[in-house]
């Protein structure tokens, strides 16, 4: 019976203001994730141009092709499916070069996360 009114909430999709995910910065508060691979948890920063989470995080958008396109990351059943993976992990992945060519197809793929780790974006 008390679920009823959560029903109500996410059908008309209106923020309830007691689970409002904003930061005292005005942003919404880092996602937290857990790692498939280490399964130590971590942080997701929300990305103020792309607005939205960052996607370096997710596991989908550096092996599945589909992930180019932005509808692919409006589909429920796809984001269901995705697994997190955290910088640490990322970036024993570039630095396993086998690993790293059998796991990632995509060129410009294998090109961000070149960028990402040289930059320190994934440490
Ligand atoms: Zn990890």
């Amino acid at each position: 019976m008390e679920l009823k009114w959560k029903g109500k909430y996410s059908k008309n999709k209106k923020p309830n203001p007691a689970t409002k995910k904003i930061g005292k910065n005005g942003l919404p508060k880092p996602l937290e994730a857990k790692c498939f691979q280490c399964k130590k948890k971590f942080l997701i920063n929300y990305v103020v141009f792309s607005k939205g989470y960052g996607k370096k995080n997710n596991w989908e958008y550096w092996t599945n092709p589909k992930s180019w396109d932005p509808e692919f990351w409006k589909d429920k059943e796809a984001r269901k499916k995705d697994k997190k993976i955290c910088g640490t992990c990322l970036s024993e992945l570039f630095y396993d070069k086998e690993r790293f060519w059998e796991t990632i197809k995509d060129p410009r793929r294998r090109n961000k996360l070149r960028g990402y780790v040289y930059t320190g974006i994934i440490e």
